[in-house]
């Protein structure tokens, strides 16, 4: 009798155990959690979230090796992302709703990561100083005309570290080199502050042109239905890049599976909704990002940056594995 009694608590436990899914995440919690509570509501499962910073997740994962709760991790920055993949912390999913969803060059060739959001880098001019049109490319950063104009933050930073991968998958090393030493004579000042900061600075009259991820332009100019920054909202113009060639560079955020996954089905379950649309749309009203998904319309918010943003569709594991390269030369500019 207490046999039987054991193995129905046992059952029971484990019935427990399958309906959740444990979630690693490097994002800011407002940005992820209400559309966990609607997958929650819609499929009954459990969704555990712990919020790591992204600098930790890696480490953390590596440490807890096959004992890591984590099925399903979320961080950003594709350096980030194929850093899970190239220490084996991922596992391939393959997913018909995925690939559907999600356009081939913002997930992996392997099926190892996906991206789920997506913002280009941009550049930025004051209105008062600069005349549209004056700059349009990435490769103008390094124009002379430029000298001790230019805000943009230090080369630790994961984004430019991506730009700069970008630059020379498509440029190659010499094109580069050339670029990033011009531009850091272009500097205005010596790098310093976050994205946000290179616009309040740009707006404030310091230096003429800055670089910064799209969506902090819309987290200052407009946020929860009225203007943040005013400054930012008068003086500052975004310009969406290399429209007229191979497009603007873009990142993602998003992750995959770990390869230790204990709710391995829960977490492609989960991993499949967010690339949804109701997921996509959440997604594309909350932070000024991009839906990966193309049935989702561009909220009104980000199109008035530009019509139809063209974004430049190399796989972005190939700018990944630049990376290492690309910090190398930064460091050898003298991009502090
Ligand atoms: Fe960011």
């Amino acid at each position: 009798m207490f046999k039987l009694l054991a193995i129905i608590i046992t059952l029971l436990s484990f019935q427990a155990l399958a309906n959740e899914v444990n979630l690693y995440s490097a994002q800011k919690e407002y940005l992820i959690r209400p559309i966990l509570n609607k997958f929650e509501k819609n499929t009954g499962i459990k969704v555990n979230m712990v919020t790591i910073d992204k600098s930790a997740l890696i480490s953390r994962l590596k440490n807890e090796g096959k004992n890591t709760p984590a099925d399903l991790v979320l961080t950003v920055d594709i350096g980030n992302i194929y850093q899970l993949k190239k220490n084996n912390l991922l596992q391939s999913v393959n997913s018909k709703i995925i690939k559907k969803q999600i356009p081939k060059y913002l997930r992996d060739p392997e099926n190892m990561w996906f991206g789920l959001t997506m913002s280009f880098r941009a550049i930025f001019y004051n209105k008062d100083k600069v005349a549209a049109g004056e700059i349009a490319n990435y490769e103008d950063l390094s124009d002379q005309k430029w000298r001790n104009s230019l805000l943009i933050r230090s080369s630790s930073n994961i984004y430019n570290q991506s730009l700069v991968a970008s630059f020379l998958a498509h440029n190659g090393e010499e094109k580069t080199k050339k670029w990033l030493k011009s531009l850091v004579a272009n500097m205005a000042r010596s790098p310093q502050g976050g994205d946000s900061s290179q616009i309040k600075s740009l707006a404030a009259g310091e230096g003429k042109i800055a670089v910064a991820n799209s969506y902090y332009f819309g987290k200052l100019t407009l946020d929860k239905g009225k203007i943040q920054n005013k400054l930012v909202k008068d003086k500052v113009k975004i310009i969406l890049p290399n429209q007229d060639n191979r497009g603007a560079h873009v990142n993602i955020r998003g992750g995959g599976v770990t390869k230790y996954a204990k709710n391995k089905e829960n977490a492609i379950k989960l991993l499949e909704f967010l690339a949804s649309d109701e997921a996509q749309s959440f997604f594309a009203n909350i932070n000024f990002e991009y839906p990966v998904s193309k049935n989702i319309a561009i909220p009104d918010s980000i199109k008035k940056w530009g019509n139809n943003l063209k974004s430049d569709q190399i796989n972005l594991e190939k700018i990944a594995k630049e990376q290492e390269r690309a910090i190398y030369l930064m460091d050898k500019a003298g991009w502090r």
